[in-house]
């Protein structure tokens, strides 16, 4: 051994021992993040994947208000996911019937489907309560109970059986009363009447003496235009007027009773929300919340300018149905509701929520919604 040898022989062994520390870090720190990004790769699905939806409406394709909700959705799925959840909606008609909707995601036809509960009653007699009550709960009201008074949970009870798990999906805030060819101008008039409505709008109405078929929106003009019915209501000016109903019937009557903040809905097929990723999941529930108020928004902002069109330009009257006619409704509807409660223990338990909830916002927004817009009035 040279005396150079002798010299640094320690410094290359501490060298060597320095090296061996840093690869062995360098190989922790790597294995960690390897850890790491598989963890993100599972919360992520396949890299690169794209998952696509079905989702099959009860509207028209692109119908204004009701039918953009969603496409609505789909779009910000989309911008929300980053393009890795894909959701093509289809208009009533294009997979299904309007009324098919419900079997289809149920079944798996598609994934994902948005309509109204209240057109499933023939099925689910509680549905009714998750989409509109004569007399009921306003937007603002059914919102409260859904998502902070226990109906949420009432309504993915009653739909699991289906294997559905269903969303707020929109609301129309106070609908319009309907389209007629004769004046009501009391109680009289309703007798005999043939009207699409709905719902237990529709019960009311028979049990008021009139007579209530459900058709989907895309029928109501022909069937009015050629006398299929006497009457039919719809949503309110903006949607009303994008179907033409105004150009079939002369009088335009408010309020709507029957259905004082509808809300529609999503379902989803339980199968196909549990195949997705958490973050995914949470995309779905919190872009349907989105659009469940937006379409609140888009209804309130657009319903005026729509009904001045209406009158000023395409000749409607419009009329206020005569006290002793809601009255009258008022008490079918409390009889209807009573019979629902009593031939369904579903309906029943339901039933209890929404009326307790009912009477206790009842009485706060009298002092508080309603004593406020009577006051804004006060000139
Ligand atoms: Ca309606």
């Amino acid at each position: 051994m040279s005396k150079f040898e002798r010299s640094y022989s320690p410094l290359i062994i501490l060298g060597l021992l320095a090296a061996l520390v840093v690869v062995v870090a360098l190989w922790a720190l790597d294995r960690a993040a390897t850890t790491a990004g598989s963890g993100t790769q599972r919360q992520a699905g396949v890299p690169g994947e794209v998952i696509a939806w079905k989702l099959v409406t009860t509207w028209p394709k692109n119908f204004p208000g009701l039918g953009l909700g969603p496409e609505n959705f789909a779009r910000i799925v989309k911008e929300m996911s980053n393009g890795r959840l894909s959701i093509h909606v289809y208009g009533a008609g294009e997979v299904v019937p309007a009324f098919g909707v419900f079997d289809a995601v149920s079944r798996g036809v598609a994934e994902m489907g948005h309509g109204a509960a209240y057109y499933w009653t023939g099925k689910i007699p509680a549905a009714v309560f998750f989409s509109a009550i004569p007399f009921g709960f306003t937007a603002q009201e059914i919102n409260a109970w859904l998502h902070y008074g226990g109906g949420l949970e009432l309504w993915r009870e009653i739909y699991a059986p289906f294997n559905l798990i269903p969303l707020a999906g929109g609301n129309s805030g106070v609908q319009m009363g309907g389209w007629f060819n004769k004046e009501i101008n009391s109680v009289e008039d309703l007798k005999g009447l043939k009207m699409r409505m709905p719902g237990l709008g529709g019960e009311v109405l028979t049990r008021a003496g009139g007579t209530a078929v459900t058709l989907p929106g895309s029928e109501l003009y022909t069937s009015l235009q050629t006398g299929v019915i006497d009457a039919t209501e719809w949503v309110g000016p903006y949607n009303d007027r994008a179907l033409g109903l105004h150009q079939v019937a002369r009088y335009y009557y408010y309020p709507g009773w029957h259905e004082p903040g509808s809300t529609l809905e999503f379902i989803v097929n339980r199968d196909a929300y549990e195949s997705l990723p958490a973050d995914l999941q949470a995309i779905v529930t919190h872009a349907a919340r989105a659009i469940n108020q937006d379409m609140l928004d888009e209804f309130t902002a657009r319903n005026n300018a729509a009904l001045q069109d209406l009158i000023d330009n395409h000749g409607v009257q419009l009329r206020k149905f005569p006290d002793d006619v809601i009255v009258r409704l008022h008490q079918s509807t409390e009889e209807a509701l009573r019979d629902l409660a009593a031939s369904d223990p579903l309906a029943k338990r339901v039933y209890a929520s929404y009326k307790d909830f009912l009477e206790k916002v009842t009485r706060y927004h009298h002092i508080s919604e309603q004593a406020y817009i009577n006051a804004r009035d006060l000139k």
